[in-house]
């Protein structure tokens, strides 16, 4: 009855983010009543693994009372103070430290919002106010790619590259040119190998350069493995490329890191894996494991100086929010940051990358799998309707629903990104967690195959 009466209530009164509404209406919402470990039940008592580790982002799994006990003692000391004007807080201050510390070289300070989202306006608005500081204010477009996810507000739902989140929104809204997505498997041009992709995608990002003209290009942002559009690792040297010709062009690299840091991909941050060094990287998500919102830009004192001297000249950087470095938020982090290293997450995503990806490669010869990729705690089951032309299915998207459903009823929460079927564990996943996702996964994929003939 409570259960029903739950339904009920979010049926008539919420609307849900990223969901077919008027479908909503009539199935109603799963309600997730307790968490514990890697697992989630619902409120009639089912257990499912959460292989998504939510939305990307719980690495301590679900139970982790230091990070509940981290929130209530700074509530008890001082539960909210902001950071206008030179005001500070312990625990922001002490994470912008070990930020500084943990992040790649010349990344220095830390500036704090809540989700990506915003982080990722506040790049672009960072970015502006220091090109018009250094007298350039033609240098504004940021270059971006298709089916990227950089969030969902008015100037990082221009960067994100998804039609859904542009059609029907007026997006995108600032000056974004969206360049090949870089994935080989659906990008790739008949006949041509990963190499030559990786030089036409080069090649590609050098013409829309010469196009726009380096004056008007502001940055290139991107997740080292882009992850929301359908974990789609980047071909090998793709990165080092876009390094290299942005650097040539005065032409700043953000690395959006939200998925992909703290030791997703088996190394502590996404470029360390594919070997670039940004100027400017966007955290988010598996900062606090999601316990509170929290994201924080990262920023070069190359980046910083002339944003630092204009403030000087006009008075203030006129940008930030009440929650910037929030003391609860920033205290959960500490915490989370912490146990990240005592228990070692990015060495365990190391190790078990090899299973992991095994386990996923393994479905590969799956009639309806086609193409099983991801790098190391990341990956994802591309489902085709036929394997041979990478045919996909008539009806794009409906097959991703069908799995999901079956995925739950084994007892497995993925994450169909149409016809994607994306997994992202909690980092403190063992050998045997992982085995046992993919046995779900295995029952899911065989009951599908039956459900796709009937
Ligand atoms: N950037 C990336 C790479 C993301 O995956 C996401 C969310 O999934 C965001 C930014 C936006 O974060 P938020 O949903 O907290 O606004």
């Amino acid at each position: 009855a409570l259960s029903n009466s739950l339904a009920a209530a979010d049926m008539a009164h919420t609307l849900h983010p990223n969901t077919n509404l008027r479908a909503h209406e009539e199935n109603g919402p799963l309600v997730i009543a307790r968490g514990e470990g890697i697992r989630v039940w619902d409120d009639r008592g089912k257990e499912y693994i959460e292989g998504l580790a939510g939305l990307w982002s719980v690495g301590a799994g679900f139970s982790q009372k230091r990070l509940a006990e981290a929130a209530y003692a700074q509530m008890l000391k001082l539960p909210y103070y902001h950071t206008f004007t030179s005001k500070a807080n312990e625990p922001s201050i002490r994470l912008a430290e070990t930020l500084a510390e943990i992040t790649p070289e010349p990344l220095t300070r830390a500036f704090f919002t809540s989700s990506g989202s915003e982080a990722n306006d506040t790049i672009v608005k960072m970015v502006w106010y220091r090109n018009n500081a250094l007298g350039r204010p033609a240098k504004k477009t940021f270059l971006a790619r298709n089916k990227a996810y950089h969030g969902i507000t008015v100037a990082s739902g221009s960067l994100t590259g998804l039609p859904v989140n542009h059609r029907d929104f007026d997006l995108p809204a600032i000056p974004v040119r969206h360049l090949t997505c870089p994935h080989f498997y659906r990008f790739g041009a008949a006949g041509e190998d990963e190499a030559a992709f990786t030089r036409r995608l080069l090649a590609e990002l050098e013409a829309v350069i010469a196009e726009e003209g380096a004056d008007t290009i502001a940055a290139f942002i991107g997740e080292p493995l882009m992850a929301a559009g359908g974990v789609m690792p980047p071909p090998a040297g793709y990165w080092e490329g876009v390094e290299r010709i942005c650097r040539a062009n005065d032409i700043l690299l953000v690395a959006d890191e939200v998925i992909c840091g703290f030791g997703r991909l088996g190394t502590p941050f996404g470029c360390q894996k594919y070997g670039f060094t940004p100027d400017i990287m966007t955290l988010s998500k598996q900062i606090t494991s999601s316990y509170m919102p929290l994201a924080a830009v990262m920023i070069s004192d190359h980046v910083y100086g002339p944003i630092a001297d204009n403030s000087a000249r006009v008075g203030v950087f006129g940008h930030g929010f009440t929650a910037s470095g929030h003391p609860v938020a920033t205290a959960v982090a500490l915490e989370n940051l912490a146990i990240m290293r005592e228990e070692d997450w990015t060495g365990n995503a190391a190790r078990l990358e090899a299973p992991f990806q095994a386990g996923l490669r393994a479905f590969a010869d799956h009639p309806l799998v086609g193409e099983a990729r991801g790098d190391g705690l990341i990956g994802a089951l591309e489902l085709v309707a036929d394997k041979a032309t990478k045919r996909p299915f008539e009806t794009p998207g409906a097959m991703g629903r069908l799995a999901s459903a079956i995925g739950h009823d084994e007892g497995l929460i993925f994450r169909a990104i149409g016809d994607q079927l994306a997994l992202c564990p909690p980092m403190i996943v063992t050998d045997d967690d992982v085995a046992e996702i993919m046995t779900r996964m295995g029952r899911t994929l065989e009951r599908l195959t039956d459900a796709a003939k009937a």
